[in-house]
């Protein structure tokens, strides 16, 4: 086989920056196509008069040590390194987040606490004479912590993510995003007699001194000086095959369509609008299939606030319905440098879905319920706002239906029949994975077309962060 040197890359998000990050490194000409007039995909950074925001505040953590030696040498002395501690306001109080038996139980009230203890006990008897198989969010959830606490946290703030009855969400959701091992490590989390070790429990972080987006601007500015290319306002649109290979992408450039010829492609934009991007007369029969898989969009709320300081909470989590958010943010919790001094910001979360009522509710009415719910949960900056902008993303989360693996399976077992094309990412894979782990994809994938190192295609769309496929790779090849 000749090798590949010609390398496109859709999408200049992590995934696709770092693989053309190692692709530049190893020789290649690779050339970066993003849709976006900036890098960084869901980790730009938008800066505004002096302030910086990333899209939902982000924090860089990986198990995997060689991996983030990389990304601290690339990044010089811009790397700080923060502490999280995050709450969850709920009922007029403020529950600490991971969940402590201690300040749970002394919150919620006795009789609430014996009923939630009671419920706990419930499921962990049926958990282990019935096991019952966990299809849903609902059935992982009320398993680990029974039904009181799911009624109380899980339910409702899972419902305000995802807009659909955390029933029809299948349990693979919550067995990625809630760290949490078996009951027993849960019985011993909640007493205290576990330290907290998996991601969602990490302590402290990495986060760039100006927004999480610096860490993608300089990664393309080491493949632009690697000799690669990054071509923004490029929306994908069209990918020419010829037999089992992929041959051109076509592409919108500020109202032109082009092209480019490739030898290899690493795909990183969602995984239907690849499908789509493909001759019709291909794709006809699994279009169904780009059709079940589903993203939740995101909307948020940035304001400037002419004030010091407004929390020391990382993150504020808010599942109540009748409030507008999900999650509260001050920017400069993260790094000092996303606000000037003697001022500060919040950011706040919205899910929503493309085209619903509050992703088309007009910016000043949008701002007025803010401030408000804002002030209703105790957080008064009325008088205190100087300026604001709104942003929103299409693309906020993969939605985990409950059949989204048999759509996610077919797609991706259609895309091995091209021999140079590989999709990751967290919308290319169709996967709810970090930045970290979208990197490693990225770096992986890369490393498929570097000749020696063969990962198969779906090795890399299964891999989880630090599941050991790079760790000695990373040591071996540190620069
Ligand atoms: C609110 C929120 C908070 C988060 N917080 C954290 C956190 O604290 N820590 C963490 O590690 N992760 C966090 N994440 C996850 C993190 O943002 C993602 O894992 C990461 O951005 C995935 O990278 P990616 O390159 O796979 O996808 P993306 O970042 O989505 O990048 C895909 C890129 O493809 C481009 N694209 C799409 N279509 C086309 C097209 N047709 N043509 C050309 N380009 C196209 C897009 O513009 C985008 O730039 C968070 C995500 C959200 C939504």
């Amino acid at each position: 086989m000749t090798k590949m040197r010609n390398i496109v890359v859709l999408g200049g998000g992590p995934c696709g920056l770092s693989a053309a990050w190692e692709l530049s490194e190893n020789g290649y000409d690779v050339t970066v196509l993003e849709k976006d007039s900036g890098v960084g995909g869901l980790c730009i950074t938008h800066e505004y008069q002096g302030y910086r925001f990333d899209l939902g505040g982000h924090r860089f953590v990986s198990p995997n040590k060689g991996f983030v030696d990389r990304v601290c040498r690339m990044m010089g002395d811009e790397l700080l390194t923060a502490e999280r501690k995050s709450v969850i306001l709920l009922n007029g109080k403020t529950f600490q987040y991971p969940l402590s038996a201690r300040d749970l139980f002394a919150k919620i009230g006795f009789r609430t606490g014996i009923m939630a203890f009671f419920s706990f006990m419930k499921e962990a008897v049926i958990a282990v004479f019935l096991r019952k198989k966990e299809v849903s969010f609902y059935d992982w959830v009320t398993h680990r912590f029974g039904r009181i606490l799911y009624d109380l946290f899980f339910g409702p703030y899972t419902e305000k993510v995802w807009g659909i009855s955390p029933k029809l969400i299948s349990s693979d959701w919550a067995s990625q995003r809630i760290a949490l091992l078996n009951l027993s490590d849960v019985c011993l989390r909640l007493s205290g007699l576990k330290e907290d070790t998996p991601r969602t429990y990490a302590r402290t972080y990495f986060y760039p001194r100006k927004g999480i987006g610096q860490i993608f601007e300089v990664m393309a500015k080491v493949v632009r000086q690697n000799g690669g290319r990054i071509v923004t306002h490029a929306d994908v649109s069209g990918v020419e095959v010829c037999g089992g290979t992929v041959k051109k992408i076509r592409y919108m450039h500020h109202g032109f369509l082009r092209e480019i010829d490739c030898d290899g492609v690493i795909s990183t934009m969602p995984l239907p609008d690849l499908i789509h991007a493909l001759p019709e007369h291909l794709v006809r029969d699994i279009l169904p299939d780009a059709r079940g898989l589903r993203y939740r969009a995101i909307r948020f709320m940035n304001m400037l606030v002419g004030r010091s300081d407004i929390s020391d909470n990382t993150w504020m989590y808010v599942a109540e319905k009748k409030y507008v958010m999900t999650r509260i943010q001050e920017p400069r919790r993260r790094s000092p440098f996303n606000a000037p001094d003697g001022k500060t910001s919040l950011m706040l979360e919205m899910p929503c879905d493309v085209n619903d009522d509050l992703w088309n509710y007009g910016d000043e009415e949008l701002l007025a319920r803010c401030l408000t719910d804002l002030c209703e949960l105790g957080i008064n900056v009325r008088d205190d706002v100087t300026g604001y902008f709104t942003s929103r993303v299409t693309h906020g989360y993969p939605v985990y239906s409950l059949d989204y693996r048999s759509h996610q399976g077919r797609l991706l077992n259609f895309l091995d029949q091209f021999d140079n094309l590989i999709t990751c990412g967290r919308q290319g894979a169709f996967r709810y994975i970090f930045m970290d782990t979208a990197m490693e994809m990225g770096i992986a994938a890369a490393r498929h077309i570097v000749s020696e190192r063969h990962y198969e295609k779906g090795q890399i769309q299964d891999m989880r962060s630090g599941a050991g496929l790079l760790e000695k790779d990373f040591i071996s090849v540190s620069r």
